[in-house]
């Protein structure tokens, strides 16, 4: 019979991060599946009682907790430390964790040392005759591979927004202390450096993705360009719908090509082929003519919508359940109007 260990790590704010409440809805759908329900909860953090509090509801058999300063940052050498006993403590086989960034930097290196393996950006878990299976995309999402592993532990980090996260009331529960003694570690957390809110403009939590296209630098109807004017309706559109911004490859590689460019837009908004695929409930591409960003940097976005002043884009047309023909500048700016 498995052991199904739901492996979680507090936020800055000392609360789960929604990623977690998703790995802690698969975990509970697998033992429904297996177990008969049963699981344990596992969590790493500065103070893991409120947290543990807060998914009093879940039906955890038993919630076990590493807690202290030593923990409250994510720092490879104390998260290893922890995940490993906790993996012990619990005698888990089956391990279901968030794939955070915190959480993708340490549970390979828990894997190793438990014995087991690790399986990364995971995006279902399910049993069938008794036997659990993972999928998971490759080739950048083009292919969905569906596997299973006779190794145990198996840790499985599964990707935010792959399930509905775990919702219920909070209440009290007890937690048994799991004692780690940290190694002496080189790595000491100073402090967090981000940029401020408004202009962090990759959001992965944001219901809607603004894909922006090369179109926005390129001269318009007056043969003139109007990159400042781009900005400003890009900008005043992700301020008032706190959506998140992607790019094609063409507008974020104008950078280097000495074009006039969008100053907020990097490489790390690159959606595509060669860039990301996020997952969103919601995407709008503007002067976005693509395949990449439309065949592969949409793959996870269910509701989509794209405005080109060509009623020929192929892609636009193939891809968006929507395509607005307009001119973008125009349409935004009057969104913007809207969203006041
Ligand atoms: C190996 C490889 C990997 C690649 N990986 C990626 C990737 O990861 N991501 C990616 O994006 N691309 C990728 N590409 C490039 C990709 O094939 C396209 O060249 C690129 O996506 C085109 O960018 P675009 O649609 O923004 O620009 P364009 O093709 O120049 O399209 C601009 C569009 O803007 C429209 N437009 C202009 N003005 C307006 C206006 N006022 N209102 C409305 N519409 C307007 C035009 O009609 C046009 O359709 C890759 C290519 C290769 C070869």
């Amino acid at each position: 019979m498995e052991t199904i260990l739901f492996l979680a790590h507090t936020d800055s704010d000392n609360a789960l991060p929604k990623a977690a409440l998703e790995a802690l809805a698969a975990a509970r759908d697998l033992a429904a599946q297996l177990t008969g329900g049963a699981f344990t909860a596992a969590l790493v953090g500065a103070d893991v009682q409120p947290v543990a509090n807060a998914i009093a509801a879940a039906g955890a058999a038993r919630i076990l907790g590493v807690s202290g300063a030593d923990f409250a940052d994510a720092r490879y050498a104390s998260d290893a430390a922890a995940a490993e006993a906790l993996i012990r403590a619990s005698g888990a086989t089956i391990v279901i964790a968030p794939a955070t960034s915190r959480f993708s930097r340490a549970l390979a290196g828990a894997a190793h040392r438990t014995g087991g393996r690790a399986d990364t950006h995971v995006a279902g878990v399910t049993a069938e005759a008794g036997e659990i299976r993972v999928t998971r995309g490759y080739y950048r999402q083009r292919m969905v591979a569906a596997m299973s592993r006779a190794q145990r532990p198996w840790v499985i980090t599964l990707d935010p927004g792959s399930v509905a996260p775990w919702q219920g009331a909070a209440g009290s529960a007890t937690v048994e202390a799991v004692a780690v003694s940290v190694p002496a570690a080189r790595t000491r957390v100073a402090g967090f450096q981000s940029p401020a809110a408004s202009q962090q403009t990759i959001k992965p939590e944001a219901s809607l993705l603004f894909v922006a296209g090369a179109g926005w630098c390129k001269k318009q109807r007056d043969g003139q360009t109007h990159t400042p004017e781009a900005e400003q309706i890009i900008l005043g559109f992700l301020n008032g719908s706190g959506a998140s911004l992607g790019g094609s490859k063409s507008l974020v590689d104008q950078s280097g090509e000495g074009n006039t460019v969008l100053s907020f837009m990097t490489h790390l908004n690159q959606v595509g082929q060669t860039g990301s695929t996020p997952r969103h409930p919601k995407g709008l591409a503007a002067c976005c003519h693509g395949e990449e960003p439309h065949a592969v940097g949409w793959r996870f976005i269910n509701d989509r919508r794209a405005i080109n002043m060509d009623p020929n884009c192929g892609w636009a047309h193939g891809k968006a359940d929507v395509v607005y023909v307009a001119d973008a500048f125009a349409v935004m700016r009057k969104v913007n109007e809207l969203l006041g």
